[in-house]
């Protein structure tokens, strides 16, 4: 089916890329294919659909969903955010190195430190707030550089296209996590990056109700490649998960702005609070890089973290919130609080995570969309127990 909404505002194609109503019946939502294999007609002859893992017709459509928001041409959906991450990776062989941001998601660590280099693909780990970092991180065998920005949790950011010239000139590939932002506040494949990554999960997904990954990219002959990859190895998503995507994106326009609006909100309350001994949020003129964020994002999204002045502070805080449930993920709607280092960054070396700032005094906000009044109340009384 052809995308006819690609020349369409945002807004828009969030609800109609990708999806025509279906042809049998006129369903204005797309159907969830809930099959394994699809009958050929004669021998040697098929509809153009064999088999699930290889073909899709709900799958196909979220990808269309996906790679219009992104700017991309092709979007490969995964069953999590890490089979995503691993099968660019897998484009790679061993011999091969990577750069990579050390702030990324823990289990994006792990999966490189524990289980990708054991193939004999190499990583280094450098803080790309400065992109010097990257050049000086580059080998010959260099094949991609992989970043998070804004950062989890620290929400450090990167430059998306001085990151890429570097790349590119030294023959790698660029990726960016781009869970964070969302595509309605950043669109890395804009800025020069070849693939964009997401927990589908967080933000896209939306209502905390699936797990899944995606990547986009704008070059044919990569997504032929990470499509051989995925039909190789086998980790697709399924039809229901595809649909509650679509769902999920039908609302990213509306939530995000909320997000947006809410994450503000509760960073500059925090930032003003007594107890609060510093604030990480790209949308507060005091964040270090308040500039280029302003640049290359729109919005800065719903994720704050803060710190205070203990670790029992941390856990009477988030103990004695009521509407922030205390939970790894992010991106809800609803609010949660979660403590990295306990939670999810407990994969990455203890070392490296000090070095970074990832520490028992740092809380990391999910802020979802409820009224802002009540969640700024919410926070308010647990710092007033502290
Ligand atoms: C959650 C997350 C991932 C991993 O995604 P899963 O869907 O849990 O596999 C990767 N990157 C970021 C930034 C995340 O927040």
């Amino acid at each position: 089916m052809a995308d006819t909404t690609r020349e369409h505002r945002f807004g828009t194609r969030v609800i109609h890329a990708g999806q025509a109503p279906e042809p049998v019946t006129g369903a204005i939502m797309t159907p969830i294919f809930q099959t394994s294999t699809y009958v050929q007609p004669e021998l040697g002859k098929n509809t153009g659909y064999e088999y699930a893992r290889v073909q899709n017709p709900t799958r196909e459509a979220w990808e269309r969903n996906a790679a219009s928001l992104e700017s991309g041409t092709d979007g490969i959906a995964f069953s999590s955010g890490l089979a995503a991450i691993e099968a660019a990776v897998l484009t790679l062989s061993a011999g091969h190195h990577v750069v990579t941001e050390e702030n990324t998601y823990g289990g994006t660590t792990r999966m490189f430190n524990h289980v990708l280099s054991r193939l004999g693909i190499e990583f280094t780990f450098i803080d790309s707030r400065d992109p010097e970092q990257i050049r000086a991180a580059m080998r010959d065998n260099t094949r991609l550089v992989h970043l998070e920005t804004p950062s989890n949790p620290l929400m450090r950011l990167c430059d998306v296209a001085a990151a890429a010239e570097i790349a590119h000139a030294g023959g790698a590939r660029l990726m960016v996590d781009n869970t964070f932002a969302t595509p309605y506040n950043q669109r890395p494949l804009e800025l020069g990056a070849d693939f964009v990554a997401h927990s589908t999960t967080k933000y896209l997904g939306g209502h905390s109700d699936v797990l899944g990954g995606i990547l986009v990219v704008a070059d044919e002959s990569l997504a032929e490649d990470i499509r051989f990859i995925r039909k190789s190895t086998g980790p697709v998503p399924g039809p229901m998960d595809c649909w509650l995507c679509l769902r999920g994106t039908k609302t990213l326009e509306v939530r995000m702005e909320r997000h947006n609006a809410n994450g503000q909100r509760v960073a500059e309350f925090l930032e003003a609070h007594p107890k609060v001994t510093r604030v990480h949020y790209p949308g507060l003129p005091s964040h270090p890089q308040h500039a280029l964020a302003s640049s290359q994002m729109s919005g800065y999204s719903g994720m704050v973290s803060i710190e205070l002045e203990s670790p029992a502070a941390v856990k009477t805080v988030v103990e004695g919130m009521d509407i922030f449930l205390l939970a790894e993920s992010l991106g809800g709607v609803e609010s949660m609080s979660n403590v990295p280092s306990l939670m999810t960054h407990a994969s990455v070396p203890q070392d490296r995570r000090e070095a970074m700032g990832i520490t028992d005094s740092l809380i990391r906000l999910s802020v979802g969309i409820e009224d802002p009044d009540d969640l700024i109340e919410d926070l308010a009384q647990a710092l007033d127990a502290v």
